[in-house]
């Protein structure tokens, strides 16, 4: 069947890889309907995620002791090619005798992170790190999530756990507008989610960046989450409109400000260390930042004496994206919430490789018939 390969950045191609076929009886086979483009994947065809050359660059001048070592970098993770896509809304085709609570022909959203949903982390809902798989299992990662489990822009996909994983569209959802759902989504959602329940109605403030969608993402749920108001913050002027058509207030980021105000909830979706600078100032006492933004390097500096100052709570690391998910579909379903104010491109599903090249904040593919 055909697969879309991340080979080298600013380069997609289909590719003929086999079937999957079931491998326990707890598996289910799913064909993607709809896929969005994570905010990493984009960052992966720009060319600015680490690949080998860049990476071990870090490694012999930071920490040379690491080099060759078993870790996150030995393998090179953004090395092509590799089955590219983990953000998907997937129609259920066949499913393991086990297999009790979802049917074929049901539409799921799939999320990116494999998890059994039974072990005592997934129990304590970190599925990001479930103890039954290898760690970073996912989708569409290549060696770095593990090259067994495939990626999403595919005609099938092998879903372990399909009980646990699979999480059914809300009614009426169409898949292209929760093609993120599993992942981008859910990531601004947590953002805000918890801070908000233990602070109703307090003003947020989003620092925006490299990570294009979760930053917009998390503006639209911190509005949907009843945040009186929503500060969007970013350097290009394209994101500012958006935020502010999605209902935020938009501030144009000045070269060196140290700080934005006081928010009582803040959210570093920079990727920079400039902007996780300004929304760890810009955090009141006792307020929360979260940061979604990957550093690659060995040390980023952060302002401790102002954290100090403000006492703040500090959260960093990955969603954990199965267990938000129904959070974020109750949410959906509700009708406060509509991802699909994020989008910015959709496009037929065979032009994926093209609009996956895309600059745009936010590309979704889809087949014809959904
Ligand atoms: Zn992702
Ligand atoms: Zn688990």
């Amino acid at each position: 069947m055909p697969a879309l390969m991340f080979l080298e950045p600013g380069r997609l191609a289909w590719r003929e890889v086999p079937v999957p076929r079931l491998e326990s009886e707890s598996d289910a086979l799913v064909r993607p309907l709809a896929v969005a483009r994570c905010d990493l994947d984009a960052a992966v065809v720009r060319g600015e995620a680490p690949f080998r050359g860049r990476t071990l660059h870090y490694l012999r001048n930071h920490l040379p002791a690491a080099v060759g070592q078993k870790g996150l970098f030995r393998d090179a993770p953004f090395q092509g090619p590799y089955a590219f896509g983990h953000e998907s809304v997937a129609e259920i085709v066949e499913v393991g005798a086990d297999v009790t609570t979802r049917r074929v022909g049901e539409r799921v959203v799939v999320p990116f992170q494999i998890s059994c949903g039974v072990c005592a982390r997934c129990r304590a809902g970190l599925t990001s790190c479930c103890e039954t798989v290898p760690s970073r299992s996912m989708f569409g990662f290549g060696a770095l999530g593990g090259m067994r489990w495939g990626g999403v822009l595919s005609d099938c996909v092998r879903v372990p756990f399909a009980d646990q994983m699979l999480v059914p569209l809300p009614d009426g959802a169409s898949p292209e507008a929760l093609a993120s759902a599993g992942d981008n989504v859910a990531d601004g959602y947590r953002t805000v989610a918890g801070p908000l329940r233990a602070r109703p109605g307090a003003e947020v403030l989003v620092v925006g960046g490299g990570a294009h969608s979760v930053a917009l993402y998390a503006v639209v749920c911190a509005l949907a989450l009843g945040a009186s108001r929503v500060v969007y913050a970013d350097v290009v002027t394209a994101r500012l409109e958006h935020a502010a058509r999605l209902g935020a207030q938009p501030v144009e980021l000045p070269n060196k400000p140290r700080r934005l105000g006081r928010f009582p909830i803040t959210v570093d979706a920079s990727a920079h260390e400039h902007g996780l600078g300004i929304a760890l100032r810009s955090t009141d006492h006792g307020g929360v930042c979260t940061s979604t933004g990957i550093y690659y390097e060995v040390r980023t500096p952060v302002p401790l004496l102002d954290m100090y100052g403000t006492g703040l709570t500090f959260v960093t690391g990955r969603v954990d994206s199965r267990a938000v998910l129904p959070e974020v579909l109750a949410l959906v379903a509700s009708g406060k919430l509509r991802p699909e104010q994020v989008t910015t491109r959709v496009s037929p599903w065979h032009d994926a490789a093209d609009a996956f090249l895309d600059s745009t904040v936010k590309v979704v593919v889809a087949r014809p018939s959904v």
